[in-house]
């Protein structure tokens, strides 16, 4: 246990109050001295030794209450507009340190306060909720991870204590090992997301900058779901301008075009229409991508840039909830714009420009 040191406070109350008491007591005297040296001049008096022992006597009282007086008056004054609120910021500190970013620290009266303190508690404030935001989404995370590793994982289990059984036909058999691949697919697609997430978040990946034909980009990106939009006999509409160069990181850009081009295709039903625009002016490429799915309300369009957030629940098995917030992260290190408008029920065009 930490032995508490009794000279400490004493000292402290010394270097406080009996300066401050000592300083006052000395200009007090100065001035009754001054005051009185300049009374016996101007009035010619002549001083004897008693009249001076006397007055000595009641000024040395009066000095003595009068620099108590201002020193309770300037205690009573440091006491409420310093120690209580640096007090209480050192109170909510030590919370913070325990954990607890729900702590706030009241602002400090304006009457009679310095305004530093003022802004001390307000910086103090703010920290602690951006604290208490980055602790969320740490937890969010977590919990999100583990809970979103547990389906796959639950999946694979069952299909690999069904393969264990001996009298599996051929087609049984390709059946359950199709489920662990496909299983063990979303997890590594997973995984794979966070990671260029985490990365992207942290700056580790640096937009390696070249000249390419973006036109050639969308249209190499759109036929990789060809057989999804034959399949579904959805219809494909382009409207991509020729020639179109961009200067940009081709490969982090491909993201953002495979996750716009596989939510479409995911939330457009059997018969419906994608359709995908690029024009262009001097500076900048707009990109848009529209479809005639699902579409969402704006409280799921308000949350789907949030990592892990799926508004669709019910195709949540064909994704992780982690595409859009990884094409909002390489829009945002593009420093480009990305929107989205939506009608429920009618369908959801994505906008987004970039510079070229
Ligand atoms: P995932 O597609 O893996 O669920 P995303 O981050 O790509 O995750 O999308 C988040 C959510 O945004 C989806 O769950 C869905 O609710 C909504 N969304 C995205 N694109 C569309 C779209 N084209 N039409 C309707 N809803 C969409």
């Amino acid at each position: 246990m930490k032995k508490k040191n009794r000279v400490a406070p004493v000292l402290r109350w010394l270097n406080h109050y009996f300066v401050f008491f000592l300083l006052v007591a000395f200009v007090i005297t100065c001035c009754t001295m001054l005051f009185v040296s300049v009374l016996r001049d101007s009035l010619g008096l002549t001083l004897t030794d008693e009249n001076i022992g006397t007055a000595a006597k009641i000024t040395f009282v009066n000095v003595i209450l009068l620099s108590l007086i201002f020193t309770v008056i300037d205690a009573l004054r440091r006491k409420w507009t310093v120690e209580r609120p640096v007090k209480q910021i050192i109170e909510a500190a030590e919370k913070i340190i325990e954990g607890d970013y729900s702590v706030r620290v009241k602002p400090v009266s304006p009457v009679g306060s310095d305004d530093s303190l003022n802004r001390i508690t307000e910086c103090f404030n703010d920290m602690a909720e951006e604290l208490g935001g980055v602790e969320t989404l740490r937890t969010d995370f977590i919990a999100n991870v583990s809970h979103e590793m547990k389906t796959p994982l639950a999946v694979m289990q069952n299909y690999g204590t069904l393969l264990q059984s001996p009298e599996l036909s051929d087609e049984k058999r390709m059946e359950y090992a199709k489920g662990v691949v496909d299983g063990s697919r979303r997890m590594a697609d997973m995984m794979t997301n966070i990671l260029k997430l985490n990365r992207l978040e942290n700056q580790q990946i640096f937009p390696k900058t070249e000249e390419f034909d973006l036109g050639e980009q969308i249209c190499e990106c759109l036929l990789q779901y060809e057989n999804v939009w034959e399949k579904n006999d959805i219809e494909l509409e382009t409207d991509i301008a020729e020639g179109v160069t961009v200067r940009a990181d081709s490969e982090l850009l491909s993201h953002v075009w495979n996750n716009l081009f596989s939510n479409a295709f995911k939330f457009t039903p059997e018969g419906g229409r994608v359709r995908v625009s690029m024009s262009a002016t001097e500076h900048h490429a707009k990109i848009q991508v529209s479809d005639t799915g699902c579409g969402m309300t704006p409280e799921v369009g308000a949350h789907i840039f949030e990592k892990f957030y799926q508004g669709d629940t019910s195709r949540s098995s064909e994704g992780n909830g982690l595409g859009l917030a990884l094409v909002k992260r390489v829009v945002d290190i593009m420093q480009g714009e990305i929107s989205v408008e939506s009608v429920l029920g009618e369908g959801t065009t994505f906008t987004i420009r970039i510079r070229r």
